[in-house]
């Protein structure tokens, strides 16, 4: 049978033997999988057992497009990058924009698996289906924007795309992150170790072939109409004005959930200084989207004058932007660029480098931590030096940064402190987004998510802050109008079982997440067309979010195997427990009322009530028959391990002192 969409092939590379096999995907396995994350989700499942160590070559390391990569179809750059994440132990994968995911699919792929170790530093070509794993010793240590051009410079083509890590990747700084095209960051889980641990630097790519749409006429009227759709959209215009930074004016002082100091309140008078209506005026040096994208959101940005003059990087995006800036104590604009400047350089995830930061911080001014314990460096909130200081030593791992590097819930559990202010879950910080104020949809999918402390690329609960712009959306998904506030609870289990399910076809597929859920101008009724125009199938709606919720299973039962369910579904007591401090937003002396939607997202979910892991007969109607009969015997160590029983322990914390 011809194949439309897909290209039905993969690379399966061996590092430590430096070789690769180029296996096909079967009609079932994309039938079943479609691509991107589910791909993604299926092989590391099925290759990594929970007890290897993230950082050792037994850990693999996905890179998968899906069969709307590099057609048309608006926004559908997207790449999912997945590995056993060294930050949590667990299962872990980010999501990245760029055109490499695209340039990907043109030399005849949808999916790179890296697996052992290469001897030495080195980097990988792909030029169509020539394939080289070259020396990369010279680009060891770069900057990712900096090993970017001496790859393209060194293969004499400067159109072609490439993967980097960073120096903070190489050092195994548990929050690494990946980057395509020099700024498109896959942030979050810290992959960007474990392809250091690999010793490769980058992943090259050249495609020359293109890729087949089983009926183009169709297909070429459907993305057009939605083309067309988002030059009006609401949240598309915003984001292509303003990027995402378009978010702090309603965050901070309509809704309240501005992340100043470690998320303890929501609200400072100053934070226009570093919205996206200013940030226009004083810093865009230019636009720059992904493939084909429809929203281009994407901005590089600059520093113009003062002692940071010069500066420039890609972005930075809301969620780059606010960790080493408000989060630390710092409201000026010029300084929040610079810092995320440095993140993008050393090659970390912004978002768990300014938790680190922020949690000491806080350490700090609580006098747990004193100079004694960070080697002189002063901690008090808002001192840029020291952050300058400990965003490079967290990279290079040098003294009390050494300690950060491992994020900030294995440096509490090493010290021994600080672990009433961590903002983790699951061994991952939340992002920038309190849910006192953003939303309680929020709150409760940061609880559930099945990679941590999910930030707005998961689960993406934006029903709760856009859905009100699209009449009759929330009705039809949810049943409800009500939901659509953010600060109730109604409807809100219906909506994040929904918006999980969604999101991780939506992620198979590759579309960005601005026109899916945060814009909601692309829905399923534009989405399954859209498939079935390029692949000639016959999918529906049941189908394509069958598949999102068998890889949603899939991803927790991993979870499951590493006794974590139920009584690790919380968020952290700051946001539970501590009403928000007094301001004049609609957050103050708000809770998260996390327990009052725990229930009745499990019953939709079927998880088990007394352990939270995936129900036997729910996975069994996914087609997930083995994961059924293998997850029998942890649901009993589960329950041992909460009894108290002697011998029983998870298999996910770090131990304390070590
Ligand atoms: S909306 Fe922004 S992040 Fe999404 S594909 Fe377009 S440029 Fe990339």
């Amino acid at each position: 049978m011809s194949i439309n969409g897909w290209r039905g092939k993969r690379i399966r590379f061996n590092l430590t033997k430096g070789t690769w096999d180029v296996e096909e995907t079967p009609y079932e396995y994309r039938r079943k999988w479609l691509g991107g994350r589910g791909y993604n989700s299926e092989v590391l499942y099925n290759n990594v057992p929970v007890d290897v160590d993230p950082l050792s070559p037994e850990n693999v390391v996905c890179l998968g497009v899906g069969p709307l990569s590099g057609t048309f179809g608006p926004s559908t750059g997207r790449v999912t990058v997945t590995a056993k994440s060294p930050l949590t132990g667990g299962f872990g994968d980010s999501n990245m924009g760029g055109h490499w995911g695209a340039e990907l699919k043109y030399a005849g792929y949808e999916q790179i698996i890296l697996t052992g170790k290469a001897p030495k530093p080195s980097y990988i070509w792909i030029d169509d289906d020539k394939i080289e794993i070259r020396d990369g010793s010279h680009i060891w240590g770069k900057f990712p924007r900096d090993a970017d051009a001496i790859i393209k410079e060194e293969l004499g083509d400067k159109d072609i795309h490439i993967v980097t890590i960073g120096p903070a990747g190489e050092n195994l700084v548990r929050f690494a992150c990946t980057f395509n095209d020099c700024y498109r960051a896959a942030g979050r889980t810290g992959h960007g170790a474990v392809i250091g641990s690999k010793n490769i630097k980058a992943i090259a790519v050249r495609g020359t072939s293109g890729v087949k749409i089983a009926k183009p006429e169709e297909y070429y009227k459907i993305c057009s109409d939605w083309r067309e759709t988002m030059r009006t959209d609401p949240m598309a215009q915003g984001l292509f004005n303003f990027g995402s930074l378009i978010l702090i004016m309603p965050c901070n002082y309509e809704m309240g959930w501005f992340p100043w100091k470690n998320l303890k309140y929501g609200y400072h008078p100053d934070a226009r200084n570093i919205s996206g209506e200013v940030w226009a005026k004083k810093h865009l040096r230019h636009k720059e989207g992904c493939f084909s994208c429809a929203i281009c959101c994407g901005i590089v940005s600059e520093v113009r004058e003062g002692k940071y003059a010069g500066d420039y990087t890609g972005g930075p995006e809301y969620e780059a932007a606010v960790p080493t800036g408000p989060r630390v104590g710092i409201i000026d604009s010029e300084t929040t660029l610079h810092n995320a400047m440095l993140t993008n350089n050393y090659g970390m995830d912004a978002i768990e480098a300014g938790a680190s930061i922020s949690w000491a911080m806080e350490c700090w001014e609580h006098g747990l931590l004193t100079s004694k314990d960070t080697g002189g460096i002063d901690l008090t909130w808002g001192n840029q030096e020291a952050v300058e200081q400990l965003l490079h030593d967290m990279t290079y791992r040098k003294g009390f940064g050494d300690i950060l590097a491992d994020g900030p819930w294995r440096a509490s559990m090493k010290l021994g402190l600080g672990e009433e202010y961590l903002t983790v879950t699951r061994g991952m910080s939340l992002p920038g987004d309190d849910p006192r104020g953003l939303g309680f949809g929020y709150g409760l999918s940061f609880a559930v998510g099945t990679r941590g402390g999910c930030d707005h690329l998961r689960s993406l609960c934006c029903l709760e802050l856009s859905g009100y712009l699209y009449p009759g959306l929330n009705m039809k998904i949810v049943g409800t109008e009500e939901c659509s506030k953010p600060l109730t609870t109604i409807g809100k289990p219906k909506m994040v079982y929904w918006e999980e399910n969604q999101k991780a076809f939506v992620d198979c597929l590759q579309v960005c997440c601005f026109n899916t859920h945060w814009s909601y101008g692309c829905r399923n009724e534009h989405l399954i067309p859209m498939i079935n125009a390029v692949t000639g199938l016959d999918f529906t709606e049941e189908e394509l979010m069958t598949i999102g919720e068998r890889i949603y299973n899939l991803e927790r039962a991993y979870w499951s195997k590493m006794l974590s369910g139920k009584h690790e579904d919380t968020v952290p007591k700051r946001f539970t427990h501590e009403p928000m401090p007094e301001n004049p937003a609609a957050s103050s002396g708000k809770v998260l009322p996390l327990d009052e939607m725990l229930p009745e997202y499990y019953r939709l979910r079927q998880y088990e009530p007394e352990t939270g892991f995936p129900g036997d007969k729910r996975l069994r109607e996914l087609g997930l028959e083995d994961i059924a009969e293998e997850l029998k015997p942890y649901r009993k160590k589960y329950i041992d391990l909460h009894e108290g029983k002697k011998g029983a322990k998870p298999q996910q914390q770090p131990k304390k002192g070590k």
